[in-house]
């Protein structure tokens, strides 16, 4: 930022807008020290300074999260999809002093591979029909996803959304089922009875109440500030589209619907329409 004071009048609009500006001084607050892991399905936290108040940013051409931390330094909190690449990033901010690019680094994670057996083939190979069904509803979720509301969320590290259970599939698996390679695994998996109640982590709002051709039967919250949550696999539904939910409620049952081999909670958590390591959250990352 001081830097850019100091540029010359003459390098204006489109050549500052390119230039990559190192990220302030490493954010320190507790928000910071928990969330921090700029690795593919991870998140970056991008310190923007003391004085940041009103900033909006982007990354990759979506808003993303803004908050005050516990040492008075604004930040972002950025999520990497799995997809994204090892090496310098740029998140586009737009505050008091105009617009600049802020760069961070991204690191590289190994993420190991699973090998799962399904009876249902059509679970492995859709029908043309199947197909259709799916991509109707992955056109859904991808809305849902996108979802930005300027306020929230209510808390950032977030509850567990079910007691107990151990974390039986962690999230970014690369995943064969019957040995033919699908998309990696998308969210943390918790081994629970059918029937276990599953709470929101946060307030939030019902997104999403369905009935999903791999999902089985799905939940979304959308907490704002594009952190949006998914809960599949259901047994039952304790919540109806468009309802306000507050941390602690129960919002269904778990159960084994959809692509599974049995009874669990699948959870997704989404920042800025990217599916990021729910683990971060409920202070059980491993690197
Ligand atoms: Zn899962």
């Amino acid at each position: 930022m001081l830097a850019l004071r100091r540029l010359p009048q003459a390098i204006t609009g489109v050549a500052v807008a390119l230039l990559l500006i190192p990220a302030l001084a490493s954010a320190q607050g507790f928000i910071a020290r928990m969330l921090h892991h700029p690795v593919p399905g991870g998140i970056a936290v991008v310190s923007l300074g003391s004085d940041a108040a009103g900033s909006s940013a982007t990354y990759m051409g979506s808003p993303v999260m803004i908050l005050r931390d516990s040492d008075e330094q604004w930040i972002a909190v950025v999520g990497l999809g799995l997809e994204t690449r090892v090496g310098d990033a740029g998140l586009q901010v737009r505050g008091r002093q105009g617009e600049r690019t802020l760069s961070f680094a991204v690191q590289s994670r190994e993420y190991p591979a699973q090998h799962i057996r399904l009876k249902n083939k059509s679970h492995v190979n859709p029908d043309p029909a199947q197909v259709k069904r799916f991509e109707r509803e992955y056109k859904e979720q991808v809305d849902a996803y996108a979802s930005f509301r300027p306020q929230g969320p209510s808390n950032i590290s977030l509850d567990r959304p079910v007691d107990g259970g151990r974390l039986s599939s962690r999230f970014g698996l690369r995943r064969f089922f019957n040995g033919e390679e699908r998309n990696p695994h998308s969210g943390l998996d918790f081994a629970v009875p059918t029937g276990t109640p599953v709470k929101a982590p946060a307030d939030g709002v019902v997104t999403i109440v369905a009935d999903y051709f791999f999902n089985g039967k799905t939940v979304f919250i959308d907490h704002g500030q594009g952190l949006v949550t998914m809960y599949c696999h259901l047994s039952a539904f304790e919540v109806h589209k468009g309802q306000q939910v507050t941390r602690g409620q129960v919002i269904a049952k778990v159960g084994a619907t959809g692509r599974a081999t049995g009874p669990h909670l699948h959870w997704n958590v989404s920042l800025n329409n990217a599916r990021i390591d729910p683990a971060i959250f409920i202070n059980a990352y491993q690197p």
